[in-house]
């Protein structure tokens, strides 16, 4: 953390004005540690407003790179970051950086999966959801139950949001309200039905609003129930989900977190929401030399490279992107085994 600027009581004069945040609240802001999954539509939302905020630390999760389709929506980015390719962390990192120097930020690109979410997420005081999937949804759910970490579950799609604050012990948590993730698939995602800008800050503003409650110290103002709208037609509901609290909940009753425990032999692939993209993630994370493969891949087709990433551009539409852990991004293609193939093919044993 850099010594501040200004004193809090200009800094963050109109936020400390409003009496529920006040000075004690603006001092729980500045001693909180946050982790944000996914820094996309929602995540980059929530950092800025974080950050803006006074937030001390903010650890930032993401797997992904700045992509031009995501200047749309996603707040932090320029169109520089996005013509170099940095992975979202880096650049999001570095966006807050000349936002708020006091808030310490944690970039890091990874995939959070069951070997690193314990690790990534235990020592935080409240986890907020980027992410745009159920099974990472219900990995932040387990490592929230497990460690008694509030969450704030976010979801937008085309015009539409959904929001649901999880207080483990007091509330029902994600697997009380769905029992097993719903199949990719089915209903609508961003491949299909694409996204507005609005719904998706609005989704992350009424995360963060939530959030501020939580970290200012006023849970009695937090607003339990599963709020969902849709800024196109107009439509809001609010679910009263209080009574939703199953004993028998795997996550929260009994206590099996079966997400943390998923299988993590041979290496994981999975198609992403919306990207004609499949992402493979090695058994056990590699150390790989970025300079060697791109020097490797040269002769195979163009290979763009910067410190984070190599990416060789096997056709117009297919390309591998490589990162230090061993993960890969096949972009072009949409089945995870044809994911798999080209991985093997050009990195693989
Ligand atoms: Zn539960």
């Amino acid at each position: 953390m850099t010594a501040p600027l200004w004193p809090d009581e200009v800094r963050y004069s109109r936020q400390m004005r409003f009496a529920p945040i006040s000075e004690d609240g603006q001092r729980r802001l500045a001693e909180a540690h946050v982790a944000i999954v996914g820094l996309g539509a929602l995540g980059s939302v929530l950092a800025d407003l974080l950050a803006r905020a006074g937030v001390g630390r903010l650890r930032l999760i993401d797997r992904d790179f700045v992509e031009p389709s995501n200047l749309q929506r996603q707040p932090l980015y320029t169109e520089r970051d996005a013509e170099q390719s940095l992975p979202k962390a880096v650049a999001a990192a570095a966006a807050l950086g000349r936002v708020n120097r006091s808030t310490a930020v944690e970039p890091v690109t990874a995939d959070i999966s069951a070997r690193n979410a314990e690790a990534l997420l235990g020592g935080v005081s409240l986890i907020l959801d980027g992410t745009d999937n159920f099974p990472s949804r219900f990995l932040l759910n387990d490592v929230a139950v497990k460690r008694g970490i509030p969450w704030i579950y976010g979801g937008a799609v085309a015009s539409r949001g959904v929001t649901l604050p999880v207080i483990p012990g007091e509330t029902p948590c994600l697997r009380c309200l769905y029992f097993v993730p719903p199949e990719p698939g089915t209903g609508e995602t961003c491949d299909t039905a694409g996204i507005l800008a609005p719904a998706s800050h609005v989704t992350a503003s009424r995360q963060a609003a939530e959030a501020l409650k939580l970290l200012a110290g006023r849970r009695e103002a937090v607003n339990p129930r599963m709020v969902h709208f849709d800024l196109w037609t107009g439509e809001h509901a609010e679910l009263d989900v209080s009574s939703a609290r199953n004993p028998d909940c795997p996550a929260c009753g009994r206590r099996q977190f079966e997400f943390l425990h998923a299988g993590a032999d041979g290496e994981r692939t999975a198609a992403l929401c919306g990207r004609d993209a499949v992402q493979i993630v090695p058994s056990a994370p590699l150390r790989v030399d970025l300079g060697a493969w791109a020097a490797r891949w040269a002769s195979l087709g163009r290979v763009e490279r910067n410190p984070f990433l190599v990416k060789l551009h096997l056709s117009e539409e297919q390309r591998l992107v490589l990162f230090p852990d061993g993960r890969m991004l096949v972009q072009g293609v949409s089945d995870p085994e044809d994911g798999l193939r080209l991985y093997r093919r050009y990195f693989g044993e």
